[in-house]
């Protein structure tokens, strides 16, 4: 197995690298952001409790995003490997991520970071909010959301630097060429089936 985290903040290009790299590896895609999405499409219980932390621009706790990865890792038992996007986002996180792998003798071999200046993230999501129906993409909530990043989100790049397994990448470059850069990383340990 192969488990790559990629990191980096609101707006980083997170999600559309993921598919990306999803695509090419043959890996699954975990975006706790898109699975939280769907909770509240449904309405389920998870889902009205977690929309209030979303709206305001905070992070959901940890418990109910820990709680539903480990189901997702669990329907999975087969996958080539995880691509984990928007997760972890504290350190407890992280550290429950590490617990759930060890459990199945596997674990995070690498952690991928986005690096984009904080003038550009804002620029990007707000043009998102125009077309992306997402509750969320207010200057407002955005803000807040940038602020709860490197509040809570940042020391986890410390703990992943910790164990040796951060790279960063420059994200403000087009998608096709920060894609090249990211599988100059993930090649030493994987090659692309597509
Ligand atoms: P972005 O990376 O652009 O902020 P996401 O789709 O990853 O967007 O997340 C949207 C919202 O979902 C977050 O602001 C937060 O409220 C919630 N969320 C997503 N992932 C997590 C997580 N791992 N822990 C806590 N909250 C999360």
């Amino acid at each position: 197995m192969f488990n790559l985290v990629l990191f980096g903040p609101p707006g980083s290009g997170k999600g559309t690298q993921s598919e990306n790299i999803v695509k090419s590896y043959k890996l699954l895609h975990i975006s706790t952001g898109d699975l939280l999405r769907d909770e509240v499409s449904r309405h389920t219980p998870l889902g009205t409790e977690a929309k209030k932390y979303m709206d305001q621009g905070m992070l959901v706790p940890d418990e109910v995003v820990i709680g539903m990865i480990s189901g997702k890792i669990d329907d999975a038992p087969d996958a080539r490997g995880f691509v984990f996007d928007g997760f972890p986002r504290t350190r407890p996180q992280a550290e429950a991520l590490d617990k759930l792998l060890e459990f199945k003798n596997t674990q995070i071999h690498l952690v991928l970071s986005l690096e984009v200046p904080e003038p550009d993230l804002i620029k990007r999501l707000v043009g998102r909010g125009a077309t992306s129906g997402r509750s969320d993409d207010t200057e407002e909530v955005i803000t807040k959301r940038i602020k709860e990043y490197h509040l809570k989100t940042q020391p986890v790049a410390h703990y992943y630097n910790e164990q040796g397994k951060l790279e960063q990448v420059t994200g403000d470059h087009t998608i096709a060429d920060t894609f090249k850069a990211l599988t100059k990383h993930i090649n030493k340990y994987l090659l692309p089936v597509a």
